[in-house]
């Protein structure tokens, strides 16, 4: 297998995949400040750019949770997180049950 090919290979599964190679990045580089620069444990989130499977904003889909997306743009606008409740549950304060 060509060093192409690898790479390819390395890409498509990290797409699928994510967590199971930023997880052991972000122990690694954690340990490697640590051990050989002789720092301080703080929380480390390793994040990739420039990879070459651009999303568009349109298709990131359901299909697309647990995938890692790249996606390119300028944001205009943003807006705190807000909740959506999709379910929630009453208790009677006189009987105490739930409705
Ligand atoms: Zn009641």
């Amino acid at each position: 297998m060509g060093d192409q090919a690898m790479l390819t290979n390395i890409m498509t599964y990290f797409i699928k995949n994510p967590e199971d190679i930023l997880q052991p990045a972000c122990l690694a580089l954690d340990h490697f400040r640590r051990v050989f620069l002789n720092e301080q444990r703080v929380k480390i989130q390793v994040r990739f750019y420039n990879l070459e499977t651009i999303t568009a904003i349109e298709g990131v889909r359901a299909d697309k949770i647990g995938n890692f997306v790249s996606i390119k743009g300028v944001v205009l606008k943003t807006f705190p997180v807000r909740l959506l409740v999709t379910r929630m549950k009453f208790k009677c304060f006189e009987c105490k049950r739930e409705i």
